[in-house]
Order: C-alpha cells, then structure tokens, then sequence
C-alpha cells in the first residue's frame, strides 16, 4: 500500500529538551518498527489508507503527529475520506518517511512474509512511544485518531508550548 516517496527534513526543531527527546525516541521507534516487519510486504494498493471506508484509522500521539506536521501544512480532506497524506493517485503515502507507528505495522490478509507478526515486539515499542509522550506532555491521556488531528484548526503561532497537539510556532499556515 504504502510506496515510498523522498524524505522530508526533520522541520522546525519543537521547543523543549523533552520534547526533542520525545521526537528523537520515536524515530528510533519507527526504525524498529521497521526492523520489525522487514520480512513482510504487501500490494501496495493504498487500500488501508482509505479510512473511512475501512472504518480504520491509526492513532496518533503527539510526537508522531508532530513528526507529520513538521513537513508542512496538513493537505486538505480527501473527497474519498482517505488520509489527508495520500498523494492525488489515492495509492501513494505521500509522507512516508514520517507515517504513524500504526501505519508502519499493519497489513492486511493479503500481504506476504511469515506467518505470524511480531506482535510482541510491537507491543513494546508502543510502551516505549507512550511512555517517551507521557514524559513530554503529562497531560496527554492517550493517542488521537488521525483523521479527528487532520480536522483541527492550525494552532496559533507560538501555541506549541502548551498545547501538545500544536505544531511550534514556526508552522506554516494553511
Ligand atoms: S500517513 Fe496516511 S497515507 Fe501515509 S501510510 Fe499512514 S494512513 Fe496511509
């Protein structure tokens, strides 16, 4: 589903050490992540980026949703009710290289690659993203579905401190 398009720089750095801290361990995450599923692959037909139709959305926190923004303004609703990220073909993850921890470790029935996934190593890395978030922001309860953070306003510039789900104030406008 998911073909890779050229990586985007990492953006506007965010403002505090923990917040850093909190990005630099989810792209550790994200490489085990990927270490992780190497034996598998899939069609790549986008089809699981279709969110509303397959009823089936990752779920962000906010270290991952901040990696995404930092590429650039949110790309506007998809008539289909696909991610916002997909490119225009429908098929192609136009942010790649920044996707969601979710979105790195599922495939569906048809993809190839051994029999079993790794889940317990799956499920370790999603302690270790929550708990790199709950250091950062402690008040952030839980990760957010990713078409509910498309749909928010832009934050206002330097809102970034205390909103966990804000970008830094150096985010470009829509
Ligand atoms: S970010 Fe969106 S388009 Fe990219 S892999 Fe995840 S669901 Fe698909």
């Amino acid at each position: 589903m998911r073909r890779e398009t050229p990586d985007a720089d990492d953006g506007p750095e965010p403002q505090r050490t923990s917040e850093r801290a909190a990005l630099a361990e989810t792209r550790a995450i994200y490489r085990l992540a990927g270490a992780a599923y190497s034996a598998f692959s899939c069609l790549a037909s986008g089809e699981c980026c279709q969110l509303t139709a397959r009823n089936r959305e990752p779920w962000l926190w906010p270290s991952e949703w901040r990696l995404l923004l930092a590429r650039g303004p949110v790309p506007p609703p998809r008539p289909d009710g696909g991610c916002p990220f997909l490119d225009e073909s429908g098929k192609r993850c136009a942010a790649y290289a920044d996707r969601a921890f979710g979105c790195r470790t599922y495939f569906c029935a048809r993809r190839s690659g051994p029999s079993r996934e790794p889940g317990d190593e799956v499920q370790r890395l999603l302690r270790r993203l929550e708990k790199a978030n709950q250091q950062a922001w402690p008040e952030v309860t839980g990760p957010r579905r990713m078409l509910e953070l498309a749909a928010l306003p832009p934050p206002e510039p330097g809102s970034g401190a205390t909103n966990p789900w804000a970008l830094t104030e150096s985010r470009p406008k829509r």
